[in-house]
């Protein structure tokens, strides 16, 4: 989600007041359930007018020079997606999906897995809960959600009808923060663990939104404006972010904390990054200090 509100922050100046020239479909996939023709019909001469986040979708607000009935365009990056303006006489990258020709740039939605969408069907929309940083989503009413629910607490974060936008990151990394142990049952969780859980749900993205996201925007040099947004890391980039994740990817590494070595284990087959130790299921919180100086005087290698 970080990355995703990094993008919508960055093209929501880029494509305001624009309009779509001509619009070219190399994958239909991508834009369905909706015809190649109709995604066509839908967007050619509409003006962006609106760019907003719900989850991981992108939301964009066009409107048709006729001024009938807005229209909704989704976005998902899905594994590998990419979007950005690019100028016009540029050749276009190879596993360019969608491209929207804006006049002298174009708009391009390039995915080489071709997991994403841009998408005129906003149905996805109206399942997903509500937005961790938003006012709705209080720590009462995310007792409410987990209070139900038989499973383990990491794959429940993933449930995006519980909570939009919390990816694998940083569901293992708020846990770590929070000290629970990921495969704990939702519904065992005390009223403290909760409580703690759900400021560090919102800590964690946070940070990462003020951190420019896990993925740096890359301006490649061409100029000012044409933004390419590298959904990984752009080769030579700083490591400047991934140090500040505690956990995730981490596997075998000291923990930040206590110095027990981070251990992965797969729950609905993704991974998950914690300390066997500071997010021990026992359900005992000591003070970060004592568990430090305990370290300190345990053989290292002992897990
Ligand atoms: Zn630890």
């Amino acid at each position: 989600m970080p990355e995703v509100e990094v993008l919508v922050r960055h093209l929501r100046p880029l494509l305001g007041g624009r309009t779509i020239r001509s619009v070219h479909v190399r994958r239909a996939k991508v834009v369905g359930p909706a015809s190649t023709r109709n995604f066509r019909q839908a967007l050619r001469g509409a003006k962006f007018c609106g760019l907003a986040r719900r989850g991981k979708y992108l939301v964009f607000q066009l409107r048709q020079a006729g001024g009938a009935e807005p229209v909704t365009l989704v976005g998902h990056l899905g594994m590998t997606g990419r979007m950005y303006l690019l100028p016009a006489r540029d050749r276009l990258p190879k596993h360019a999906a969608v491209v929207l020709n804006l006049g002298r740039e174009n708009f391009v939605f390039e995915d080489t897995r071709y997991f994403g969408r841009l998408t005129l069907d906003g149905s996805a929309l109206a399942r997903l809960g509500p937005e961790p940083l938003g006012a709705e989503f209080t720590a009462k009413r995310f007792a409410q959600a987990l209070g139900r629910s038989r499973q383990a607490i990491k794959v429940r974060l993933l449930d995006q009808s519980l909570l939009a936008g919390v990816g694998n990151i940083y569901a293992s990394e708020a846990l770590f923060r929070a000290g629970v142990a990921p495969t704990l049952s939702a519904r065992r969780m005390t009223a403290g663990q909760v409580q703690r859980l759900w400021r560090a749900i919102r800590a964690v993205l946070r940070e990462a939104i003020a951190c420019g996201s896990t993925v740096p925007l890359n301006f490649a040099g061409r100029g000012r404006a044409d933004g390419l947004f590298y959904f990984g890391r752009a080769p030579g980039a700083p490591d400047y972010y991934e140090e500040r994740l505690r956990v995730y990817d981490r596997a075998g590494k000291p923990c930040p904390e206590c110095g027990t070595a981070i251990q992965r284990r797969v729950q609905a087959a993704r991974s998950t990054y914690y300390c066997p130790r500071c997010q021990s299921e026992a359900q005992i919180r000591r003070p970060k200090s004592e568990i430090r100086r305990k370290a300190e005087a345990r053989n290292p290698n002992r897990v």
